[in-house]
């Protein structure tokens, strides 16, 4: 069994803002050599459509 204690790894998801969960199969994209992590893959596609428009 998994435990997740307080060092599960997460994100927030440039898009949408959401806490995501880092998992294998957690969508993910590279941008400018950082990772940047996604609730779902439309919020992945929209992100890598216009980079710059989600991020500060
Ligand atoms: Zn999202």
């Amino acid at each position: 069994m998994e435990t997740e204690g307080p060092e599960a790894a997460t994100a927030v998801d440039p898009v949408c803002h959401m806490t995501v969960k880092l998992a294998e199969d957690t969508p993910t994209s590279p941008h400018n050599g950082q990772a940047y992590y996604f609730c779902c893959v439309p919020c992945q596609k929209a992100f890598d459509q216009d980079p710059a428009r989600y991020l500060p």
